[in-house]
Order: C-alpha cells, then structure tokens, then sequence
C-alpha cells in the first residue's frame, strides 16, 4: 500500500490529524497506517509540549471540553472522566465551558490514543527542508510524492526581548527553571500570569515588567469566533483587517477571576508583587514572551513560501478557509497547514481546537480526492 498521505511535524497538531485521518468520516473507513506517513523529530506527540508545560507548573489544560486529541469532539475528556468517577460533575461543567481536565490526565489520554492509533507505525524520524510541488502531489526532501500533506511544525522558536538573549540571568519561562529570591518577570499574558503565582508561592518577590495593561478574558481568542458566524465574519474580512485581529489575539491576556486576584493582591500588600515598565537588578529574569512570530522564522515555511511564491500578509501564510494553500491545492493534490501557521484560516490555529478544524478539513479533501 503506497503513503498517500503526508505530515510533517510530530506534535500534537500532527497527531490530532493523524488520528483524524485514522477515524475518516461516518459510512466511510479511514486510513491504514500504512497510507500515512509522519515526519518528526520525536515519536512523543506531546514531546514538544510537555516540557513547556512543566516549565511554568501546568496542572491545568487552558482549554475546554473539546480540548482533546480524539478525532470526534464527543464523548471527549469530561464524558470518560464523568464514567470513571460516577459523577456528573465534570459534565456539567464541560457545558458550561469549565471543565479543564488536568495536564496528567490529558497526558495520559494522549499516551492511550497513541498506542491504539497506529501513530508509532507511521512515524519516520527525520526532518523535512523542502516540499516541492510536483504534478499530483508534493516531494519532501528525498521522500514521496505525496498526494496530500499537511504541514504542522509549530512554533519556530522561543522568543526573548532584546539584550535578554546573551544575560546570565535569563530563563524563558518555556525552558526548566527555578525560583530566585528577586525575580523580574517580562511580559504580561497567560504564561507570565502563571509564573507570578509560580515565584509567589516559592517565596519570591516579584516584578512584572510590562509594557501595556493585558487583558482579562478566558481565551485568547474572542469566544464568537469558535462558532461557525464569528469565523465566517473572520473570513469576511479583507486581509488588512484580518491582520488586525489576529494581532490583537496576540496581545497580553490571561483569565479573570479570584484565583488570580486574590494572591496577586495579597502579595501586592506585603511588598512582594510590583509592576515596573523597565527592568531593575533582580537575580533572576523570566521572559514569559512566548515565540518567534511568522513563517519567516521557520525554514520549512520560509522556503515554500519563497520558491513557490505563495501570497503572505505581513507574518502570515494566506490560506483558503479550510487552511489549505492556495494555488498548490486542487481536486488532486492538497497542501494544508495546521498549528500555529493555519491562523489566516482558524485564528484559534495553535489550540487543540484549531488542530481539529485543520484536520477535519484535510480529510475532507483527501475524501474527496478522485485517485482515493
Ligand atoms: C505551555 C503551553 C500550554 C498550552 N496549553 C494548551 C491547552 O491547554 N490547550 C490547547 O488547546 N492548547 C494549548 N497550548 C497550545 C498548543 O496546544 C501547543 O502549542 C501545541 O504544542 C501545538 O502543537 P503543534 O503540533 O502545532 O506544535 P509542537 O507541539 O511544537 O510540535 C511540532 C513538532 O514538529 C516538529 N517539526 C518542526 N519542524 C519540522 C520539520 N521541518 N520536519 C519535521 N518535524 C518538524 C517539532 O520538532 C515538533 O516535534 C499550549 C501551549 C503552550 C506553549
């Protein structure tokens, strides 16, 4: 049986496609092993996430009921949490949008899935430089053609302010670290909120240095924009605009409520929690400043981008809205980006929620492909 389908990238954007494909769609069956292939530096699809995860302390996934790797959105996490513990609990808080299942637990699902899905048989340790579009399909590297491929590499790298990259005293809050006595933290949105209650609580003072108040909303991205009209009014809109939003996406946010407040307060009371716009001399400096923006950092983008001459707006690929490539997709070929790179078609891209509307997506095409 040839590989008919490609990903490159074996993080969870990767594995929430491969176990897309793997299902198919109701009255058709979905694909071997054998027709998938998955290029990756590591076989763990949370490889590339667990340990920024355990950096900043996250017990708690950040995102709701559908934040699952299972090709179905239903039963999800909160139904098979609800089983185990004869609770209805965990489902009555998936409806009204609280349930976060634990980190452990998501993990553990994430290990369950990956040794039914097939993935291990499908994974090819190496990483991909090129795709080049050939007729019908896509080459990588030395590897193919490939009917369909989706692209899933995800960020390109940590991010650090400037004259922070070579200073003895800098962590980014995504690598290991512990807590100073005096800690600066850089940046103001979910991570940087996570590590003032991460340095409060092992008995630091801490200083966040910000530029702008952030936000308090629950997710990043606007909640109407999960729903089928907040995303058609995103498509709607020209690419100016889009650009806009997108970035305002990006800006500083993390979640109202008490759990945040009420220690931030305390410690505001006891001298522990300042706010300052520059940095002082603290021991330590966690830059909680995310990643590298754009496909211009990623080498794999950054080629395909330049030597098939594909349409960007300013640090984005422009996508069709099922977040496949224009001009390289057709009724028999399908190039799609997933993760982080699919923003122009799901703002909400690089969410286990956006992996699942990338991959859904992706099927569809290959589905539909006349050669299937
Ligand atoms: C701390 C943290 C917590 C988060 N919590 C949540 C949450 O609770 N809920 C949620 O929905 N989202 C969450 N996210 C967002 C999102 O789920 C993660 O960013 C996730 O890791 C994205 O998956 P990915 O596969 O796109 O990228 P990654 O997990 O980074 O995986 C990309 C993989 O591709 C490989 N790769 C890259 N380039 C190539 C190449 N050229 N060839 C071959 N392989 C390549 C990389 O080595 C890596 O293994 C969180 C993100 C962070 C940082």
């Amino acid at each position: 049986m040839m590989p008919r389908c490609a990903i490159v990238g074996s993080g969870l954007s990767g594995f929430v496609t491969y176990a897309t494909l793997r299902h198919g769609t109701p009255g058709r069956r979905g694909l071997e092993p054998a027709e998938i292939v998955v290029f990756g530096d590591e076989a763990d699809p949370a490889g590339a996430w667990r340990p920024r995860a355990e950096a900043i302390r996250q017990r708690r996934m950040r995102s709701e009921s559908d934040g699952h790797c299972y090709p179905t959105s239903f039963p999800g996490l909160a139904v098979r949490e609800a089983a185990r513990r004869a609770s209805l609990t965990p489902l009555l808080r998936s409806v009204a949008d609280r349930y976060r299942p634990t980190v452990t637990e998501f993990l553990g699902h994430v290990h369950l899935l990956r040794a039914s899905c097939g993935w291990d048989e499908s994974f090819v340790p190496a990483r991909i430089e090129r795709v080049r579009a050939i007729g019908g399909g896509f080459e990588l590297d030395g590897y193919g053609p490939f009917p369909h491929v989706l692209l899933a590499p995800g960020h390109p790298g940590l991010a650090l302010p400037p004259g922070l990259d070579d200073d003895p005293r800098g962590v980014h809050a995504y690598e290991p670290h512990e807590y100073a006595r005096r800690v600066a933290v850089v940046g103001a949105g979910m991570a940087a909120a996570t590590e003032w209650l991460n340095a409060l609580a092992a008995g630091s003072e801490v200083v966040s240095v910000r530029r702008r108040e952030p936000a308090r909303r629950p997710l990043n991205v606007a909640r109407p924009l999960f729903t089928k009209r907040g995303l058609a009014s995103f498509h709607a809109t020209a690419p100016a605009g889009r650009g806009e939003l997108l970035k305002s996406f990006g800006a500083p946010s993390y979640p109202p409520g008490r759990a945040w407040d009420v220690p931030l307060a305390r410690a505001a009371c006891e001298k522990r929690f300042h706010v300052a716009a520059e940095l002082d001399s603290v021991e330590q400096v966690i830059c909680a400043t995310g990643f590298k923006r754009g496909f211009e950092h990623d080498p794999l983008l950054r080629n395909l981008v330049r030597e098939h001459d594909l349409e960007t707006h300013e640090r984005w690929i422009v996508l069709d809205r099922d977040s496949t490539v224009p001009g390289l997709t057709n009724a028999t070929r399908t190039l799609s980006l997933a993760g982080v790179p699919g923003q122009w078609a799901y703002p909400a891209a690089d969410t286990l929620v956006g992996m699942k509307y990338a991959a859904r997506r992706f099927l569809d095409r290959v589905e539909r492909c006349p050669t299937r």
